[in-house]
């Protein structure tokens, strides 16, 4: 394909993501949220879906994580160019921000699978002469700047996005929202509509809502309501002008404020959380709207470690697009399976011993645990007795933790050095490194080199989750409180062990720290560490449920297949 006009003889769905993570080298994705996202997107190119995406650019990423000496975090700029990875495409399009024409265009990325299936995807960018300098830099900074800055985003994706799509010939079947910050694409489209049948009457009838929402599909991704976006209807009026008349907008986003998740969830036709328990959480935030649940899943070429994925090629051959096919995993000998880990082990402790000069040892069961360092995720919680954790661990047990903090959130960025404190503490009894900079290259050489994947959020804040499923693909089994997709994918010493009690509320408020604690101190000494070394056999079989009975089934191209029976062709 010469240009990107081959795309455009198809009808396709438009999936639109405020960050996208398809590898490390483009740099536009801050975590979970963005690798779901080009997971999604693979998985479509391999399925041959008739997808295009739709994101920000991002020109100076989220940010390149360092500590200082005291261990404190410090965020530096990534720099990285577009156009060595992308292709600017010639179509332009306007914005209008505080009464300026904005302009913008998109670089294209073309996601290619073995397969011969192929997902464009565009990366929308406003740095162009004849913007002015404020207006160039909207597309800069990932969750960066203020308010404002991200509705500016938000208008640009939204608006931008869909008018792009437009322009470049793109014929959209539906567009899917991947969580609330493209919400406004809905507004446009609204007008769109409005301009071709109707013309007069601003009255509320008069806006074609049920055609709007039989285009559009909204994936919620957040357990809280303070989790979504929402913009003061002044700062509204100051920056977006009307887009539609303002009494039609606070009759779908909200009287008070402008929700953007209100405003998918009042466009939307079909509306889903991220697990089964999310969606039960969701439809409790949201009485009133049907809320349906499809699971997230992983990329399964993608987060499979080399190791294991020659013993797949060996024994499943086409696993990687029929992931399926993991469900013979027995059929691999315990002895291949087990030397495919320490593989991916070494590799693992050979990085650790390049990046932070501490040697790891191969035969020591190895913790891991990586993800945004956030309040809900509780990443101090196996420090919570330490005394207690040298009493079961002291030369038994090894430490690697890694994940950024949010640039504004001294809290996470606290937790982090009290870990790596927690390290010095410990010393040699036992080993504890904070790996700096988590993204998808460390995620994909920490993940499977670890032979336990610890989780512990505060339920039910984790919506689904998605590093648990990378382990499992990599025969790595879960240690997690019950909440996201673990609910689902728990068999108590089977596939792996759970932490506390069954997630049975849906709020914040009845939460189990304690009993988490202990729980998890319990089964490390008495279930766990017994079973790694004194019954490898009895492991192995563990990590084999791993793959047979939870990758098989949480991963992107199961999941995408849902969405296209249950979303995309109603
Ligand atoms: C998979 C992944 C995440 C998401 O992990 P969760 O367990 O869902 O929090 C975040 N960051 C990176 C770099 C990842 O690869």
């Amino acid at each position: 394909m010469n240009s990107w006009k081959g795309y455009t003889d198809t009808q396709r769905i438009a999936y639109f993501s405020m960050e996208i993570g398809l590898t490390a080298e483009i740099p536009t994705y801050s975590g979970g949220l963005g690798v779901l996202a080009g997971d999604t997107i693979k998985s479509a190119a391999d399925l041959k879906l008739p997808l295009v995406a739709v994101t920000l650019l991002s020109r100076k990423g989220y940010f390149r994580q360092i500590f200082d000496s005291s261990g404190w975090q410090q965020e530096h700029a990534v720099s990285w160019k577009p156009e060595n990875m992308l292709e600017l495409l010639p179509g332009k399009t306007l914005v209008t921000v505080e009464d300026r024409d904005v302009k913008v265009q998109a670089w294209l990325y073309r996601v290619k699978s073995p397969t011969g299936g192929e997902v464009p995807v565009l990366f929308l960018d406003t740095d162009i002469p004849g913007n002015l300098n404020e207006d160039r830099a909207i597309t800069d900074h990932l969750y960066g700047g203020d308010q404002q800055y991200r509705l500016k985003q938000e208008i640009v994706l939204g608006i931008g996005g869909v008018r792009l799509l437009q322009v470049l010939g793109f014929q959209v079947r539906k567009y899917h929202l991947n969580e609330g910050h493209a919400s406004l694409l809905t507004l446009d489209l609204l007008n769109h509509h409005r301009r071709v049948v109707e013309n007069g009457s601003s009255e509320l009838s008069s806006w074609d809502i049920p055609k709007i929402q039989s285009q559009c599909v909204f994936t919620t991704h957040t357990p809280v309501e303070a989790g979504h976006d929402r913009f003061p209807y002044s700062m509204v009026e100051k920056i977006m002008g009307e887009v539609v008349p303002l009494d039609l907008l606070r009759n779908l986003a909200g009287k008070e404020e402008m929700n953007m998740t209100l405003l998918a969830l009042n466009l939307s036709h079909f509306i889903n959380g991220v697990a089964k328990k999310h969606g039960e959480v969701s439809q409790s935030l949201f009485p009133g709207f049907e809320i349906h649940a499809i699971t997230n899943g992983v990329h399964p070429f993608t987060w499979t470690s080399p190791y294991m994925m020659s013993l797949f090629d060996k024994y499943l051959p086409s696993w990687a697009n029929e992931p399926e096919l993991l469900v013979r995993v027995d059929n691999i000998p315990d002895d291949e399976i087990w030397e495919a880990h320490l593989g991916a082990k070494a590799y693992l402790f050979q990085y650790i011993q390049e990046v932070t000069g501490r040697t790891f040892d191969p035969d020591i069961l190895t913790i891991g645990f990586a993800r945004r360092a956030t309040a809900y995720k509780r990443a101090k919680m196996i420090f919570t007795d330490p005394e207690r954790l040298l009493q079961i661990g002291d030369g038994k047990l090894q430490l690697i933790f890694a994940g950024k903090a949010h640039p504004h959130d001294d809290h996470g960025k606290r937790m982090i050095q009290e870990i790596q404190q927690q390290a010095q503490y410990f010393g040699d009894r036992i080993r504890l490194v904070y790996l700096p900079n988590y993204n998808m290259d460390i995620a994909s050489r920490l993940i499977p080199g670890v032979d336990i994947w610890l989780n512990n959020p505060l339920r039910p804040l984790e919506a689904s989750g998605t590093s648990g499923m990378k382990a499992a693909l990599n025969g790595v089994p879960n240690f997690s409180v019950l909440d996201g997709w673990w609910i689902e994918g728990h068999i108590e010493g089977v596939t792996g062990w759970s932490i506390g009690p069954p997630a049975t509320e849906t709020t914040v408020d009845v939460n189990h720290s304690d009993e988490d604690v202990l729980d998890l101190y319990n089964k490390l000494e008495k279930v766990i560490l017994p079973l790694y070394y004194q019954d490898r056999s009895g492991w192995v079989k563990v990590m084999k449920n791993a793959i047979g009975k939870n990758a098989y089934y949480f991963n992107t191209h199961v999941m995408m297949r849902r969405y296209v029976t249950e979303a995309y062709l109603r």
